[in-house]
């Protein structure tokens, strides 16, 4: 129950653990094709946009995006809400960008109007937000950021690691340029695939570069291999792990075929995930816990990252994993003895025994560590708020 890599499906599985197929293959030509074909229902992109699969995590696709996005002077602003849009900030700068700095304090969001504002002031190129920072669990309104950069000329940059596939985001009305995220959270795969849908406005951004990006990182170099496993042909530029793209195919559809409260597909998906973080969030109330992030409609749907109780500590999460469930400790610098993050995307939110099982071994682990809690009263209220 850690936020990623997550527990996948028995179904995802099995493809994973299949023989190996060769790259050229004909099932694997399918797989390929099939997963780029699913990515544009879940980005919900227009044909003209661009879906990329390519071997490597999430920091590859931010790298690609930078890389091909900005070459050196071009200003960048960069929202922060935590751990991750710093990492994003200190990539642009290694691509030579002009990196701009919006910064909430850790545990809560930027709000649209100082984001209006550092537009204004910044006059960025590109602005780069991420949708759900993991280290904070304070989820953006990536949406409207990216309709404001719009506004100004401004291309928009969406790391979607912690929220593709479980958080709303759509390409359709042509905001939103890179939207990236990689296989290991809430889209239910291994980890070890980056997955990214480029506009043509990005695709724009990359042939103006007077310098080629590396070659692995080039979306010109890849693009054209993209379109031929879309069509069902044979391409080759660099060997793609070929079971995890067996895997991607099959992951991919299930979030295509859920169903959840008459909705269907990635809006059934976003749905599930709301209902599950409201009934974890149900629990944590009922065990006296705080998240770090205070606001409730700042806070993303994936992750719960929670306060340690008074006289707790990380202690916590060994005294949790004695219970047989995994939870992950603090990730931001300035805070991380404070808090613990319990990952809740993905195969888990269709299994509500599974998630029971979390808010039991974490009440039993406070109990351990001395902070007095009512077990029983923590499961029904998060029964109550999940039916
Ligand atoms: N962005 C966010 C929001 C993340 O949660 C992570 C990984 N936890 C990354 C980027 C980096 O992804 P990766 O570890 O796959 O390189």
């Amino acid at each position: 129950m850690i936020p990623g890599p997550i527990e996948v499906s028995p179904e995802v599985q099995a493809a994973h653990q299949g023989p190996p197929p060769g790259h050229l293959a004909p099932n694997l030509v399918e797989a390929f094709g099939s997963s780029l074909a699913s990515m544009r229902q879940i980005w919900r992109a227009r044909p003209e946009d661009q879906p990329f699969l390519v071997a490597g995590s999430g920091t590859l696709a931010m790298d690609m995006a930078a890389a091909n996005l900005v070459q050196s002077g071009d200003r960048v602003l960069v929202v922060g809400t935590g751990y991750f849009s710093q990492r994003m900030a200190k990539i642009f700068g290694r691509y030579g960008a002009d990196v701009a700095r919006v910064d909430a304090i850790p545990g809560q969001a930027v709000t649209l109007d100082e984001i209006e504002q550092a537009l204004e002031r910044e006059q960025p190129r590109v602005v780069s937000i991420t949708h759900v920072d993991t280290s904070t669990g304070v989820r953006m309104n990536a949406q409207a950021v990216a309709e404001k950069a719009k506004r100004v000329g401004a291309l928009t940059v969406v790391d979607g690691v912690c929220s593709t596939g479980a958080e709303a985001l759509s390409m359709a009305d042509g905001t939103v340029d890179v939207h990236l995220t990689a296989s290991q959270k809430a889209l239910g795969l291994p980890a070890g695939l980056a997955f990214f849908v480029a506009s043509p406005r990005a695709m724009e951004a990359r042939a103006s570069l007077s310098l080629d990006p590396p070659m692995y990182l080039d979306f010109r170099v890849w693009q054209p291999i993209m379109r031929a496993y879309e069509d069902r042909e044979k391409a080759y530029f660099a060997t793609p792990p070929t079971n995890l793209v067996m895997a991607s195919q099959v992951g991919l559809k299930q979030i295509e075929e859920d169903a959840f409260n008459g909705l269907r597909g990635i809006e059934g998906r976003v749905a599930r995930h709301q209902r599950v973080a409201s009934a974890m969030d149900a629990a944590w109330s009922a065990l006296g816990l705080t998240h770090v992030c205070d606001r409730p409609q700042d806070r993303g749907s994936t992750l719960s990252a929670l306060r340690y109780p008074k006289g707790v500590g990380p202690e916590l999460v060994g005294a949790i994993g004695k219970e047989g469930v995994t939870v992950a400790g603090g990730l931001h610098p300035q805070m991380k003895d404070a808090y613990f993050r319990v990952g809740h995307m993905g195969w888990v939110t269709m299994h509500p025994p599974l998630l029971e099982r979390t808010v039991r071994s974490v009440a039993h682990g406070l109990a351990a560590s001395g902070w007095p809690v009512d077990i029983e009263g923590a499961v029904t209220a998060f029964k109550d708020r999940l039916n």
